[in-house]
């Protein structure tokens, strides 16, 4: 399963309370998506948990695609700023607290792991592919990258 069908939104049945919708807890479910993409039924949460979402959209729902927000651009965000907080040294657990602190989100310790572990194995993969085809800007990309995640592990 990927790591954004496991990242959870704080208190999702509590927010269903006040919205006229009901959170699911998944946020990159279809209809959480639906609901943080129009904004209206976040207006109606107190003010920590609106920003929080509000901090979400922005961040991961803002762009311009016709099919938005089921593009995958979300998705892509996330991930990339997962990797993005890996690579400024962070281990899962302090990835979990940000992901809290900052959007009322919350996942497991060993679901963030296991998306690192997996990130760097696919990287592993490219690299290798990338050599065989004499790619060998992509294989050092991808190794640089590997590294940066693997490096800093804690
Ligand atoms: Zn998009």
């Amino acid at each position: 399963m990927a790591i954004t069908d496991r990242v959870y939104v704080k208190n999702a049945r509590r927010l269903s309370s006040r919205m006229d919708r009901n959170m699911p807890r998944n946020v990159f479910s279809g209809a959480a998506l639906d609901i943080l993409y129009s904004t209206d039924e976040i207006e109606k949460l107190d003010a920590g948990t609106r920003d929080a979402l509000l901090e979400f959209v922005t961040d991961f729902m803002d762009c311009d695609h016709d099919n938005a927000p089921y593009c995958g651009c979300p998705e892509r965000k996330f991930v990339r700023h997962l990797i993005e907080l890996r690579r400024e040294g962070m281990s899962p657990s302090r990835i979990v607290e940000a992901l809290e602190a900052e959007y009322g989100l919350y996942a497991y310790e060993g679901d963030v792991l296991d998306f690192l572990d997996t990130s760097v194995r696919s990287l592993e993969a490219i690299e290798e592919v990338a050599d065989t085809l004499a790619e060998y800007e992509t294989r050092d990309e991808a190794r640089r990258l590997r590294d940066d995640i693997v490096g800093s592990r804690q």
